[in-house]
């Protein structure tokens, strides 16, 4: 049987073709559905809810969380005022995903989390953000290409062994990048597993859970060209089977 794999979701809100009401939609890349099925996986989408008793019924029915991409998360998480360069902000979908992550901690349900998701899991925690990669102490690369999503652009250096590098089976490797934010301090029980080579963090794991495993990249953009992405999808499906 395929293990369940909840997909964290964002919200868009619309106004056309409705009559000037606003439409609100919840929506989240196809892209993180395919890479799931294709793993061997059953994908779900989590709406974005009010009610808390909601979020432990999904816990409840998935066999693994996919904390998915989107936009910034609200710095009072981490006991920050936003500074000028912080994106936009989704309040609903912030204390759903806190509160998925605090609970998949909690139960040790394996955790695939990818770009704004290494965020949310390394804030629920306890960790820290740059709210903008502009606070790193060095010049950054360029960490938001302009080439298409499949693309390797940056070079990611990883730990020799932690999960990250296992998966990839190697310690250099090349990913895509989309992100002005990033991990500032992992929290504790996690590691920094992998960084560009400008110092900035690209992927966060713990040994303390089954399967932990936190990235900045995107790689299910990149999962039909490049083995490796297809391989952290693999290895997260095969965490979350039903012993
Ligand atoms: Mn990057």
């Amino acid at each position: 049987m395929r293990p369940i794999i909840g997909v964290t979701c964002g919200s868009d809100v619309s106004a056309s073709n409705t009559g000037g009401r606003v439409y609100r939609k919840n929506t989240v890349g196809s892209d993180y559905i395919s890479a799931i099925e294709h793993a061997g996986g059953a994908p779900v989408v989590l709406p974005i809810v009010e009610d808390e008793e909601c979020i432990s019924g999904f816990i409840d029915i998935i066999d693994g969380l996919l904390l998915s991409g989107g936009g910034d998360i609200d710095p009072s998480f981490f006991n920050e005022e936003p500074i000028s360069a912080l994106g936009s902000i989704d309040p609903n979908r912030d204390s759903v995903e806190m509160l998925l992550s605090k609970a998949a901690l909690e139960q040790d349900l394996p955790v695939l989390a990818i770009c704004r998701g290494i965020q949310v899991l390394n804030v629920a925690a306890g960790g820290t953000l740059y709210q903008d990669i502009s606070q790193h102490s060095k010049e950054t690369l360029k960490h938001r290409q302009s080439a298409p999503g499949w693309h390797a652009s940056h070079t990611i250096q990883m730990e020799p062994g932690s999960l990250i590098s296992e998966i990839f089976g190697k310690r250099t490797g090349r990913v895509n990048s989309f992100h002005h934010q990033a991990v500032r301090d992992a929290a504790d029980g996690f590691y920094v597993s992998a960084r560009s080579n400008d110092g900035i963090i690209e992927a966060i794991e713990s040994r303390e859970y089954r399967f932990m495993l936190g990235v900045q990249f995107h790689p299910e953009m990149m999962f039909q060209h490049h083995p490796e992405a297809a391989n952290i999808f693999a290895a997260f499906v095969k965490a979350c089977q039903r012993l």
